[in-house]
């Protein structure tokens, strides 16, 4: 029979994906004898089959869950719903992978009106009772029946008032006594029903809530953005609760056994006196640094100093915990490994290695690629930092730095940027219904809340530059303005941050480019020692192509020459051979534009040092190109000889319905073989000046024919192109080698591999269109659809950002299959926007390919997520 249920003392942290990081761990922590309040796991499998079964908790999965309690009240030696010694648990949510504040968390639950009763007169401190008993109407509203959190924090503040006193803790018995009271009220007015008495029916409740907390929408939105399946399901854990609320020699804290935000080795946290829970992270008080708990609690910091290095010892790397001190004694409440931001990541992996702790390809495995995106985005100007004076200086919760204009909440987050405006979120507080606004942000800043706030956690978690409990701001939300150092802010007025150091500046500070250099410049020399693929980039432009090779691009693996077109007055040209009417008005038009293009293709190959350079030819729909300004129309006639009526025709015989699917790729070679004849010419002299004046590199040019569907296609341009190629290689008395290779971006290029590989040197997945054409739906457009099929659970992440690799990837794993053998010297590649993200990476490692190219400031990504997938 199925096992949906298991003991704290049954466990272990390798049972993570059926018990949950949480779960796995609290098991963990239990098997090494430390303090955890036991417990048992609702299995990760049961939430799975809770929704297979309609959204219930089937009765054999209730049975065992209730034959724990009577475990649990046999280990604690407390009864649930017991009137003298009643057993009051925590319900807690815990995925495979921690998603922090994404879902939802019950405590104190098991209490009721005479329960309360009981334990206020036994326990002598009637404060603390009611205190538990409020909270657990709070958060069991607010978790199981959705009455929105406001309502009760209302109620809160309208009580604080009454009494004249600022914060919760100034709150007598009585006064939390009334709040039950008038929490439950607004309970029955919202839903309509007595709050639940029955302990029983109340855990039922709260595990179905965190279950059905999978499904929400932030929940969604998180999962997406960082690669969790819907399809693992969360854990529910039920644990005793430890109290931190019974009076100052209670408290709580978060505390990470190094600095998450710079790596520096030491234990860093946050400690609350008399306080439960959230209480640390929700910014409802300043917490104290988790030094002051060493004079305030001497004999549990120490005991917890012990457990902190157990645990790293144990896990071997830094661990972000939750503890609680009731009555001078420590219990440990999680563990895990510690988010971090991405400096942080590298130091410590750096040291861990220095310490002797881990290998350096354990150190390459610990960092998740994604996250150096952050510090491959521009840092201030240092000279521009040291000259402005800073308005105030509050926490540096999430480095790197943001300008932009001020909004004051999430939707106005997400609606500035949308229009392309750059924009600083200054909020009281985050909470997880802010996380898309703050995803649009350039950087965060609140007023309350420490460096465990939602806030930080999240930033820190999405590499977004967070300040944070700048207290110096007088903030009136309502009227979206605040006031700080003298000077009020409206919406849309400009501030920066620096998230490292947590000042704030008026003004907008400018920034420069990141570098690779220290703890970042080690881990990437290791990840290059334990990769097998290489990676290379998409560059157009020389500048690209430099910037590429410093982040460690081993060559270019796609070079849209279209978007060279588009510098100074050359478009004048391309215009002209756009709108000719005769292949002599044509040439004409293109003898202007081959020295451009040599010139730009004689940079590349400088930039690139003797290192492969792939150049695409002419790809997309001449339509794009055309003039549209009246202006521009008439200055292309006056080139031409022509009426501006004779250009207008011109340019509406060029338009078409469904351009992506039109005149453009190889075809437009077919039509206009003169401008592919071109190009090679450029390519060729470009390659062949260029080695002259580098005999020691190895130039040699690999030409790439777009859009290819049909061997007979691939045949016909290729003719042409190597007949001039050769023809200037014979006239410069050369030795120059060359390649000419093809896209495989049409299903039928894949599908018919084995014929195209006799023609083609190489391949290079062009994963967009292959993608877009796999589907059959347009990359333009797709973003109309696809929130929808995210909510109908269709898709789970973008076949855009993320390769389909059932699908597509079966087309890519079928067209090298074929290939190889028919020209075992082939060599493949891909250069779609998939060549950066790292999961895609690692599918490219597993069926073969040689390379992948992505843009620049994806190289170092590549390369980290290339040595993870060969590790
Ligand atoms: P999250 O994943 O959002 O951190 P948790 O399940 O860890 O949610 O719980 C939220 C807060 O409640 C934490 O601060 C935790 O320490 C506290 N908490 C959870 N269970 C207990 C318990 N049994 N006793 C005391 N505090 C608890
Ligand atoms: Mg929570
Ligand atoms: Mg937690």
């Amino acid at each position: 029979m199925a096992k949906w249920v298991y003991m704290f003392t049954e466990g272990n942290a390798t049972m993570r994906n059926l018990l949950g990081g949480k779960g796995a761990n609290l098991a963990e922590m239990t098997n090494l004898g430390l303090p955890v309040p036991q417990g048992f796991t609702v299995t990760t499998e049961a939430c799975t089959q809770y929704y297979e079964d309609g959204r219930q908790i089937n009765d054999e999965i209730m049975k065992q869950i209730l034959e724990a309690i009577d475990q649990m009240e046999v280990i604690t030696g407390k009864k649930f719903g017991d009137k003298t010694n009643p057993l009051l648990v925590s319900v807690r949510s815990g995925a495979r992978a921690s998603m922090p504040g994404m879902m939802d968390t019950i405590l104190n639950l098991g209490l009721n009106e005479e329960v309360v009763e009981t334990l206020a007169c036994a326990s002598g401190n009637p404060r603390w009772a009611w205190d538990c008993y409020r909270r657990f109407i709070q958060m069991f509203s607010d978790v199981v029946m959705e009455v929105g959190k406001k309502y009760f924090e209302e109620l809160i503040d309208q009580m604080k008032a009454k009494r004249g006193v600022k914060l919760d803790v100034e709150l007598t018995a009585d006064d939390l006594k009334e709040l039950a009271e008038q929490f439950k009220a607004e309970y029955k007015e919202k839903i309509g029903t007595d709050f639940p008495t029955d302990p029983k029916e109340q855990l039922t409740e709260a595990i179905k809530a965190v279950f059905r907390s999978w499904d929400n929408p932030r929940a969604n939105v998180y999962r997406r953005d960082n690669d969790i399946p819907y399809s693992w399901g969360t854990a529910v854990n039920v644990q005793m609760m430890a109290f931190g609320n019974m009076g100052d020699d209670c408290g709580t804290g978060v505390a990470f056994t190094r600095d998450p935000a710079t790596g520096e080795n030491g234990l860093f946290g946050e400690f609350l006196i008399n306080a439960q829970g959230e209480d640390v992270v929700a910014g409802v008080r300043t917490p104290m640094h988790i030094s002051e708990m060493e004079e305030k609690f001497p004999e549990a910091f120490v005991q917890f100093k012990q457990v902190c290095e157990t645990l790293e010892k144990h896990y071997r790397d830094m661990q972000d915990m939750e503890f609680t001190v009731e009555h001078g004694k420590l219990y440990m409440l999680q563990t895990r490994n510690g988010k971090r931001t991405a400096k942080a990541a590298l130091k410590i992996a750096c040291d861990l290695v220095d310490e002797g702790m881990r290998t350096e390809e354990e150190a390459v495995t610990m960092i998740d690629p994604r996250n150096l995106d952050s510090l491959l985005h521009p840092q201030f100007d240092a000279k521009a930092l040291k000259e402005a004076t800073p308005l105030a200086k509050a926490l540096g919760a999430s480095p790197g730095a943001a300008c932009g204009k001020i909004v004051f909440t999430a939707d106005d987050a997400v609606e500035w940027a949308e229009r392309g405006e750059k924009v600083v979120l200054v909020r009281l507080e985050t909470s997880p219904e802010d996380i898309t606004g703050m995803k649009s942000a350039q950087g965060i800043l609140t007023v309350r809340g420490g460096m465990t706030s939602h806030a930080a956690v999240v930033a820190r978690g999405m590499g977004t530059c967070c300040v944070s409990g700048c207290g110096d701001i007088a903030m009136d939300e309502a009227n979206k303005k605040f006031t700080l150092a003298g000077k009020e802010y409206h919406e849309g007025d400009c501030i920066s941050l620096d998230g490292s150091t947590g000042n704030i500046y008026d003004g907008i500070i400018p920034t420069v480019d990141a570098t690779i250099a220290g703890e970042f410049g080690r881990i990437m020399g290791w990840a290059d020692k334990y990769r097998t693929m290489k990676v290379r980039t998409n560059a157009d432009t020389p500048h690209d192509a430099v910037k590429a090779r410093e982040l460690g691009a081993e060559g270019i693996g796609l070079c849209r020459t279209e978007h060279m077109f588009f510098e100074g007055n050359r478009i004048d040209a391309f215009r002209e051979m756009i709108c000719s009417e005769t292949e002599e008005e044509r040439e004409a038009a293109l003898a202007k534009i081959l020295p451009e293009q040599q010139g730009d293709f004689e940079k590349l190959y400088e930039a690139l040092e003797g290192n492969p350079v792939t150049i695409r030819f002419l790809d997309p729909p001449l339509h794009e190109f055309v003039p549209t300004e009246e202006e521009d129309i008439k200055k292309l006639a006056d080139a031409q000889g022509k009426t501006v009526e004779q250009i207008k025709t011109i340019i509406d015989s060029l338009h078409e319905f469904n351009p992506m699917m039109g005149h453009r790729g190889c075809r437009l070679a077919v039509t206009y073989p003169e401008i592919a004849k071109m190009q090679t010419r450029a390519v060729i002299r470009a390659a062949i000046n260029v080695k002259k004046a580098h005999p020691d590199w190895n130039v040699k040019p690999e030409i790439m024919i777009p859009l290819v569907g049909d061997i007979k296609e691939l045949k016909y341009v290729k003719k042409f192109v190597v007949e001039t190629a050769d023809a200037e290689i014979a006239a410069a008395g050369s030795d120059l080698e060359y390649e000419v290779g093809t896209m495989i971006e049409i299903p039928r290029a894949a599908l018919t591999a084995d014929q195209i590989a006799s023609e083609a040197d190489f391949f290079c997945f062009g994963t967009n269109d292959l993608t877009q054409m796999t589907y059959g739906f347009s990359r333009d457009d797709a973003g109309k659809f696809l929130d929808a099929y995210y909510d109908a659970k269709i898709f789970e992440n973008d076949p855009f950002a993320k390769l389909d690799q059932t699908g597509v990837g079966k087309l890519m794993e079928m067209a090298i299959e074929l290939g190889k053998p028919v020209n075992p010297s082939l060599h493949v590649g891909i250069c779609g926007e998939h060549g950066g993200d790292p999961s895609s990476v690692e599918f490219c490692n597993k069926i073969g390919l040689d390379y992948v190219s992505c843009s620049p400031f994806r190289v170092p990504i590549a390369r980290l997520a290339a040595a993870q997938a060969a590790i």
